[in-house]
């Protein structure tokens, strides 16, 4: 019988954690999030931002701009929260209406605020790469000398997972679009993680029973949401797996907050009220 990973019991302890640590600082922290449009998918993931936030008493600032605005209208407000002191992060919420720049909003946001860890200017680890590290952490998952593959190389998901990975002694191997026989790379690793967006993409043929799976990808179905992996059909396969919802979800939400908490420790933002 294969261990299936939850994230939820992890992300709720570092809940109850940030919750008591918040409690004893003099101020309250800010997350400024900052929306563009009004994707159905964002808002769910921002309402549990909100919630999560208001758990452990964090002040979070929503601020919706039209979908038909303009990068130089985003890049203003994000200036503003830069220099804002009651700010202590500000994330922008993906996806982006196209016709904004994408690259130049995500790296105006100054590094010591960029608690989404997105642009090369942030002082923080990636939310989602962070989760991924801490759910490898409570499970106890052995990641020094091993073989790890990463199946996406995304410069939020893919690449700082690999790179954590590398951190911590694995040797990691990174696939994408455009690399040939993916089953056969990873059917060699001892933890695949796969952060590439397509639904039923990690099958039977890329396991072995003494894997790790730590299923990333978020994909929308008829029915509802489901990760990467066929997970029905491998999960008696592998050693371990986390379900998709309910496993690294939780987990990018907690470590967003955490990176958010030590912006503060760190003494990277100093907030005045
Ligand atoms: P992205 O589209 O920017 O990158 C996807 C990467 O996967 C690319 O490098 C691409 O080459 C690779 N890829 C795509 N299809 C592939 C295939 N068939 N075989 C091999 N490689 C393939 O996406 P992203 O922002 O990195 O997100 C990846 C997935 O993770 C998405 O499903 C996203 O919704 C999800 N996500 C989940 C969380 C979470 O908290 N669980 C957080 C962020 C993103």
């Amino acid at each position: 019988m294969s261990q299936i990973l939850y994230g939820k019991v992890i992300a709720d302890g570092i809940r109850a954690e940030l919750a008591d640590q918040i409690s004893k600082l003099e101020l309250k922290p800010t997350l400024a999030i900052v929306q563009i449009g009004d994707d159905p998918r964002s808002n769910i993931y921002i309402k549990r931002k909100i919630e999560f936030g208001e758990s452990i008493g964090v002040m979070v600032k929503l601020i919706n701009l039209n979908k038909d605005c303009s990068t130089e209208e985003v890049l203003g407000v994000i200036s503003k929260l830069n220099l804002d002191n009651h700010v202590t992060g500000i994330i922008v919420q993906l996806p982006m209406p196209k016709h904004i720049e994408r690259e130049r909003v995500l790296s105006e946001i100054v590094g010591s605020k960029d608690v989404d860890g997105i642009s090369g200017n942030s002082k923080f680890i990636p939310a989602t790469a962070r989760g991924v590290m801490a759910m490898l952490d409570y499970y106890n998952v052995k990641l020094d000398g091993v073989n790890a593959v990463v199946i996406g190389r995304s410069d939020l998901v893919g690449k700082p997972v690999a790179g954590e990975l590398r951190k911590r002694g694995a040797i990691v191997t990174v696939c994408h679009k455009g690399t040939d026989n993916i089953p056969d790379i990873a059917r060699h690793a001892s933890v695949l993680v796969s952060a590439a967006g397509e639904a039923k993409l990690v099958t039977s043929e890329f396991t072995n029973p003494d894997q790790v799976i730590i299923d990333v990808g978020i994909n929308s179905i008829e029915g509802g949401i489901v990760g990467d992996a066929d997970f029905e059909n491998i999960v008696d396969k592998v050693k371990a797996i986390s379900p998709v919802p309910g496993g690294v979800g939780p987990l990018t939400v907690a470590m967003l907050f955490r990176n958010l908490f030590d912006a503060i420790i760190q003494g990277l933002v100093v907030n005045n009220t």
